[in-house]
């Protein structure tokens, strides 16, 4: 099966390329297997439905930070990572298992609080906890959820599917979470140097709030399907608008045209952007963690998108495979990069 001969870094493929390296050698074989690795869920016939199945891990020291990331609200973000990937084929969640890795580093009150999350996110999602497995780890707290949900075969959405001229809309504000996680980062280094001054976050509650407690947008499935609107592709904003981008053009085989002042960005976040001397429109593009959607439709549902406060135009696809390009107000164009491919090349760095 692998038949590499030497050593290979990591760091040569990415993310990206591992996985695709992976999945190049699991294409799937039965018949019920409507979709395997690629998408933002599998997706698994079922007599006349389809079942979507996905998993998302979440390691300390990796994905979170327990001096600034409570317990209960990383439970909380653990179920809502992986209900937004349901979100992301325009489907709905049912079910969800729990895996957990843990010293006894916690106690039991410690891991209630973790379930108190947990329990929060499926009352708020309408999820059923069913099971999951629980072992010791010797480094730190994992948690991994895995969703089971479904669609319809008629509206399901996948990544690929974005025609040149298609619409590119994104949902809610972009960059807020990577923001929020900018100020936590900066508060417990002030912290740890200075003890006695206590952090005042009140100044940065929406951006905080967006990094510590984000929600998946089951209520824009629910309007898409109240407007009658099935997206003609569609991902999850986890790593970033100009990572996700990439993703809908490799599978749609397009290009973007994106334009810098539609970007729906917060005050706060552009606020806090320029103290930490970012281009706020660099924030909205390449951080991640924000869970808002990000899809495109065709030009026919502009009149009825337009007017929608929760969904903003931000540019369309092109013909130009592979193109992705930000415009400035002045007309400019600049190449937008997937910085979110890049994980484990930070890490080798
Ligand atoms: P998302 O950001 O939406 O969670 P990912 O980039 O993590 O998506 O994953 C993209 C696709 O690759 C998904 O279909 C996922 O199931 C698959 N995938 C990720 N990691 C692995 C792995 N280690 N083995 C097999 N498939 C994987
Ligand atoms: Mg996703």
């Amino acid at each position: 099966m692998f038949e590499n001969e030497q050593r290979t870094e990591l760091g040569t493929l990415g993310e990206f390329g591992l996985i695709q390296h992976i999945a190049s050698h699991f294409k799937p074989k039965r018949s019920d297997t409507v979709a395997g690795i690629g998408d933002d869920a599998a997706v698994i016939q079922s007599e006349n439905r389809l079942v979507l199945l996905c998993t998302d891990h979440m390691l300390e020291g990796v994905h979170f930070d327990l001096s600034f990331h409570p317990l209960k609200h990383l439970g909380y973000k653990a179920v809502v990572s992986c209900v937004s990937d349901i979100c992301a084929m325009n489907g709905k969640p049912g079910q969800i298992l729990v895996n957990l890795g843990t010293s006894n580093r916690f106690s039991l009150e410690a891991i209630e609080e973790l379930y108190a999350g947990i329990q929060l996110a499926c009352e708020r999602y309408g999820v059923d906890l069913v099971g999951g497995d629980t072992s010791a780890s010797q480094r730190g707290l994992m948690i991994n959820v895995t969703c089971y949900g479904s669609a319809k075969t008629e509206t399901i959405t996948y990544r690929k599917g974005a025609k040149p001229n298609d619409l590119l809309v994104v949902t809610g504000d972009v960059g807020g979470a990577y923001m929020g996680l900018q100020i936590l980062e900066r508060e417990k280094k002030v912290f740890l140097e200075h003890p006695e001054m206590q952090p005042d976050l009140e100044r940065f509650d929406y951006i905080v709030g967006r990094q510590l407690k984000p929600e998946a947008r089951v209520d824009v499935i629910a309007q898409l399907e109240e407007l009658k609107i099935v997206p003609t592709s569609m991902i999850d904003v986890s790593d970033g608008i100009a990572s996700e981008l990439h993703q809908l053009g490799a599978h749609g085989k397009v290009g973007f045209n994106v334009y810098e002042n539609k970007l729906p960005i917060d005050p706060q976040t552009v606020d806090i952007a320029l103290e930490f001397g970012l281009n706020p429109s660099i924030a909205a593009l390449n951080g991640g963690e924000d869970y808002e959607l990000l899809f495109t439709v065709d030009q026919g549902h502009f009149d009825l998108i337009k007017n929608l406060p929760d969904m903003t135009i931000i540019g369309h696809a092109t013909e130009e495979i592979g193109k992705y390009n930000l415009i400035t107000a002045t007309g400019n164009s600049f190449e937008i990069k997937a910085q979110g491919w890049e994980h484990f090349k930070h890490l080798s760095e």
